[in-house]
C-alpha cells in the first residue's frame, strides 16, 4: 500500500502548508526567474525540504510556465513525467551511501558539466548533504563557486553545523523549522477525510504531540490509525497502536494542584500507580503539560497540541497557578524524574514535587479559614511580626515566612493558630487587598510622631489630629475615629488629607489613604479600651 506521505506529496506550492517563509521566497524567485544556482535547506527530518526541492525543479522545468508564475502546471509532459518518476533532469542523490569522492565526481560534477537532455536545468538534491567526506566537499566547492547556467544544487541536512563554512557560504540558505501542531493538524484532518475517515481532534492532537514537528512521522502514525479498519476514530479506537496517553490523569493532577488540593493530586497519582500506571511517563507528560500551562501564564496562545477541552483546562490552570508557581511545579517535576524513590513507592519524587507546587499556605487554608487579622486586633506586640520559621502541622511541609522587619529589632515567634500565619504570609505577599498595608498598632504607636509632623504644615491639624484615633487598617485604607464631626470633616478636605497621609508615609514608609468617621466620644472610647485591652494592656 502507498504510504500517505507519498500519496498526499504536495504537487503544487499552494499544496505545502508548512515553512511559508520559506514558500515565500522561492515563490518569488520562481515568478521573476531570480532563482540561485545552490540552495542549502537545514532542519529537522520531516519537515518539507525535500518535497520544497522537488516542487522547485518542477516548477523550474515546466514547459508552461511563464514569467510571473510560481507555480508548476501539473499537466505538461515534463510535469507529468516528473509525477511518475520519469524526469531525468532531477538527479536525486542520497549523500549518506555516496560519501566518496569519487562517487561526488561522477555523479555529480561531472554530470553537472552536461547540459540536460531534456527541460532547461538540471537540478541535483543532495540529501543528508553533511555526511559528505571532506574531499568531496571540496571537489564540490569548485563546481558550487562556478557553477554551469543550466545547473542548480539543492543541499538537504538535518545537521547544519556539520556543513563546511566555504559550501554554506555559496549557498542560500534557508532553515526548516518542526511544523507545528497548528499546521499539521489542519493538514493530517484533510488526509483522513481525503481517505474517507472522521478523526477526532483529540487524535489528531496526540499524533502531532508524538510526531514532535516531523511531518513524516504523522503521517506514518496516521496510516497505522487508518489502517485499523474503523470508518470513526476516536482516541479509544486509536489508542491500540498510538501509545498510551495518561492525558487525562495529568490534566486532574494539574487542575488539583492548581488549586492548591495536594490532598486530591496526591489520591489521583496513589490510584494511577496501583492501576499500574508508569510514574515515569507520568511525569514526563506532566513536563510537557505544565510547561505548556507556563507559557498559557505568560499568555501564550499557541497551545494546539491539545484538544479543545484541555486547552480550556490548561489555560484556567495557566491563569490559577501564574508564571511562578507553574515554574516552580515545573522545576520540581524535572527533579522528580532524576530521582530515585523506593522500588515500592516509585511516586514518592512526584509526590513531593506536588505537594511543593501545592504551596502550604494554601493547605493550611483548606484546614482553617482565613480571618482578617485587622479584625480582631489580638496580635502580640509589633516587633514581633517577624517570624523566621513556623514550626510544621501535621502533614504540613514547613514554610520559612520571611516577612520585612520593622526599623524595631526582629524576635521569633512561634505562631500557634492557623489564621495568624494565615494573615502574616498575606501580608508579606501582600496578595489581598483587604490584608493590612501594616499592622494598627504601628500607627498607634507612632501617632503623636505623625501628628507632630503635620504641625510642621498646617498648626490646626494637631488639635484636629489629637481628637482623633486611628481604628482601622484595612489594605491601605486607615479609619480615623473623631470625636466631633467638624473634625472628621475638616479631615475630609483635600488639602488636610494629604498633609496627614504625607506625614503618616514620612514615619511609617507607607502610603496610606485616610478616611474620617465621626464616632461619638462615649463610643470612641469603647473602641479605645477595646483596643488597648486586646494588646493586654489596660486604661490607667
Ligand atoms: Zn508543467
Amino acid at each position: 500500500m502507498e504510504t500517505l506521505y507519498r500519496k498526499y506529496r504536495p504537487q503544487s506550492f499552494s499544496d505545502v502548508a508548512e515553512q511559508e517563509h520559506v514558500l515565500r521566497t522561492i515563490q518569488q524567485q520562481l515568478a521573476k526567474n531570480t532563482v540561485a544556482h545552490a540552495y542549502l535547506f537545514s532542519g529537522p527530518r520531516g519537515t518539507g525540504k525535500t518535497t520544497i526541492a522537488r516542487l522547485l525543479a518542477k516548477a523550474l522545468n515546466c514547459e508552461a510556465r511563464v514569467d510571473g508564475v510560481s507555480e508548476p502546471c501539473n499537466t505538461c509532459s515534463s510535469c507529468t513525467d516528473f509525477a511518475s518518476g520519469r524526469f531525468m533532469s532531477c538527479i536525486e542523490i542520497d549523500a549518506a551511501s555516496q560519501t566518496g569522492v569519487d562517487n561526488v565526481r561522477d555523479n555529480i560534477i561531472e554530470n553537472a558539466r552536461f547540459a540536460p537532455s531534456r527541460g532547461k536545468f538540471k537540478v541535483f538534491i543532495l540529501d543528508e548533504v553533511h555526511m559528505l567526506s571532506g574531499s568531496s566537499f571540496n571537489a564540490l566547492l569548485k563546481t558550487l563557486e562556478e557553477p554551469p547556467a543550466h545547473a542548480i544544487f539543492i543541499l538537504a541536512t538535518t545537521e547544519l553545523h556539520k556543513i563546511p563554512a566555504t559550501i554554506a557560504s555559496r549557498c542560500q540558505r534557508f532553515e526548516f523549522h518542526r511544523v507545528p501542531p497548528v499546521v499539521m493538524m489542519p493538514r493530517l484532518k484533510k488526509i483522513a477525510e481525503a481517505e474517507g475517515f472522521t478523526i477526532d481532534d483529540d487524535v489528531l492532537a496526540q499524533i502531532s504531540r508524538l510526531s514532535e514537528g516531523c511531518l513524516r512521522d504523522a503521517e506514518s502514525l496516521l496510516g497505522q490509525v487508518l489502517a485499523l479498519g474503523e470508518r470513526s476514530i476516536t482516541l479509544a479506537v486509536a489508542s491500540l497502536v498510538l501509545p498510551m496517553t495518561n492525558i487525562a490523569v495529568v490534566t486532574d493532577v494539574v487542575d488539583a494542584v492548581a488549586k492548591h488540593d495536594a490532598q486530591e493530586a496526591l489520591k489521583i497519582v496513589g490510584t494511577f500507580v496501583s492501576d499500574g500506571g508508569s510514574v515515569k511517563h507520568l511525569i514526563e507528560e506532566l513536563l510537557e503539560y505544565v510547561r505548556t500551562v507556563m507559557f498559557a501564564a505568560l499568555g501564550d496562545t499557541t497551545m494546539d497540541a491539545y484538544d479543545a477541552k484541555t486547552i480550556e483546562r490548561l489555560r484556567a490552570a495557566g491563569s490559577m497557578m501564574g508564571i511562578a508557581r507553574s515554574q516552580k511545579f515545573l522545576d520540581g517535576l524535572l527533579a522528580a524524574r532524576t530521582r530515585s524513590s523506593l522500588p515500592a513507592i516509585p511516586q514518592i519524587p512526584l509526590e513531593i514535587a506536588i505537594l511543593d507546587a501545592c504551596d502550604v499556605r494554601s493547605v493550611a487554608a483548606s484546614i482553617a479559614p482565613i480571618t482578617p487579622i485587622a479584625a480582631s486586633p489580638i496580635i502580640p506586640p509589633a516587633q514581633a511580626l517577624v517570624p523566621s520559621v513556623i514550626p510544621a502541622q501535621a502533614g504540613i511541609h514547613p514554610l520559612v515566612v520571611e516577612v520585612q522587619a520593622a526599623p524595631d529589632v526582629p524576635i521569633r515567634y512561634d505562631f500557634a493558630p492557623i489564621q495568624q500565619i494565615e494573615s502574616l504570609v498575606a501580608d508579606a505577599a501582600v496578595a489581598s487587598p483587604d490584608a493590612p498595608l501594616f499592622p494598627l498598632e504601628d500607627l498607634v504607636n507612632k501617632w503623636e510622631r505623625c501628628i507632630a509632623v503635620t504641625a510642621e504644615d498646617n498648626i490646626a491639624l494637631p488639635l484636629v489630629l489629637r481628637g482623633a484615633v486611628p481604628s482601622r487598617i484595612e489594605g491601605n485604607t486607615v479609619t480615623l475615629n473623631c470625636a466631633y464631626v467638624f473634625h472628621a470633616d475638616a479631615l475630609k478636605e483635600a488639602k488636610a488629607k494629604k498633609i496627614v497621609e504625607d506625614a503618616i508615609e514620612k514615619i511609617l514608609l507607607h502610603r496610606v489613604n485616610i478616611v474620617s468617621v465621626h464616632v461619638p466620644a462615649k463610643a470612641n472610647t469603647d473602641a479605645v479600651t477595646d483596643f488597648i485591652s486586646g494588646l493586654g494592656g489596660a486604661i490607667a
